[in-house]
């Protein structure tokens, strides 16, 4: 395993130290800064930052697809590759799979057809992209994503880190998991058959 590189680490502890703060007490406004910088020079080793991040906050030297930016850009159209391998976002109500609701089937990753969802994942959220309340076992991972003044978690495909789109928990749309998978439907392709039970 290859660790992520030392910018990438710096950047995703400075926001997961913000938000920390942040949650911790709101109210301590500028003295954050000051405890931030103190942080990050007294950064503990590499080793012990892969552990606090783990698995779930993996970065992109560790998926099993490893494509360089040109042959990503070869294979997938402008559009997808804009999204997955740009963090893009496609258009509310867009895609065709917003409203898609099958009986049986699968849903994989467009970069590299890794069976990510199943039909009866999928639910009508109403948001314009196509939601799914869970994913097939460890197939999708789970990234911070700072920006847009707030703190989104976005989901990745775990075999070749292609952008999926955000994860949002707690609001209570009555699935059996309180979660909703946010998906580009560019970033996904339906299949009929069930490639993974
Ligand atoms: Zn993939």
């Amino acid at each position: 395993m290859r660790f992520p590189s030392i910018p990438t680490l710096i950047r995703t502890f400075h926001a997961f130290t913000n938000t920390t703060f942040r949650a911790a007490n709101p109210a301590r406004g500028i003295y954050s800064l000051p405890q931030r910088a103190t942080l990050v020079r007294s950064m503990p080793n590499i080793p012990f930052l892969g552990a606090l991040f783990g698995t779930k906050m993996a970065d992109n030297t560790n998926y099993p697809i490893q494509k360089t930016e040109g042959e990503w850009q070869a294979q997938l159209s402008p559009e997808q590759f804009r999204i997955l391998r740009k963090k893009g976002t496609e258009a509310p109500g867009s895609s065709k799979l917003d409203k898609h609701y099958p009986d049986a089937g699968v849903y994989t990753c467009a970069g590299c057809n890794a069976p990510l969802y199943k039909a009866n994942h999928k639910f009508d959220s109403g948001c314009g992209w196509p939601a799914f309340w869970d994913a097939f076992p460890d197939a999708v991972g789970q990234r911070a994503d700072p920006g847009l003044g707030m703190m989104r978690t976005e989901i990745v495909c775990n075999n070749c880190g292609g952008h999926l789109g955000h994860i949002f928990k707690g609001e209570r749309f009555g699935n059996p998991k309180d979660e909703r998978h946010c998906v580009n439907g560019v970033s996904i392709n339906f299949s009929p058959e069930d490639k993974k039970e």
